[in-house]
């Protein structure tokens, strides 16, 4: 159930599920191409441990005491613009291709060789394309932004729903709710310790529907 969302805090990378002796259990092997990391050779974690963590932790989320807490705090992220750095790259090469494009067109004024002009012309229709991939990849960031508060809270609430549901949920319903919810385990075996988190998507409803 909780198959890709769980991290191995010592090496970052994800704990594989595997059956031993009829329990789901999520393993982290050290691998040989990570020398000198504080690592144990395998370290492991049964499902049946973090299920009921987990479940408490999202219960308390979203229960009435806490719901507006979350709200707020998903609605900070939302203005945050996690992807900063992503779209500041995207305009960033946006306005470079219309620089070049821009010189390319200059040298095509001053030219009358038919091979120097065909060069030019292939060199924009390229710069052309570079700039319409970043123009797509930059949309694609920008869009479900700007979400408004009620439109955050009605996510939340429709995932306090499911949650609530959780305990008689089946295990594919109960994927789906941890799913709707991006639900992120860091494992921390060292200490035993999984830290939680979820960022609810905008789009794609939780529970109805199979
Ligand atoms: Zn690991």
């Amino acid at each position: 159930m909780l198959k890709g969302m769980i991290t191995c805090s010592s090496c970052r990378r994800k704990l594989v599920a595997n059956v031993v002796r009829g329990r789901l259990q999520y393993r982290c092997r050290m691998k040989d191409e990570y020398p000198g990391l504080d690592h144990p050779r395998s370290l492991s974690v049964r499902e049946d441990q973090l299920l009921p963590t987990i479940d408490r932790w999202l219960a308390q989320l979203f229960d009435e005491d806490h719901i507006d807490e979350t709200v707020s705090s998903l609605a900070k992220v939302e203005s945050n613009d996690i992807n900063t750095a992503e779209e500041m790259a995207a305009r960033r090469t946006i306005k470079e291709c219309d620089k070049r494009i821009a010189n390319f067109e200059t040298a095509l004024g001053v030219t009358d060789d038919a091979d120097t002009i065909t060069g030019f012309a292939r060199q924009i229709e390229r710069t052309r394309a570079e700039r319409k991939n970043a123009e797509l990849r930059l949309r694609r960031l920008t869009t479900g932004k700007g979400l408004t508060e009620d439109e955050i809270r009605a996510v939340v609430q429709s995932l306090a729903d499911a949650v609530e549901l959780l305990a008689a949920a089946s295990p594919q319903d109960r994927r789906r709710v941890y799913e709707a919810a991006q639900l992120e385990v860091l494992y921390d075996h060292e200490n035993r310790r999984a830290q939680l988190s979820v960022a609810p998507r905008v789009t794609g409803g939780v529970g109805g529907g199979t």
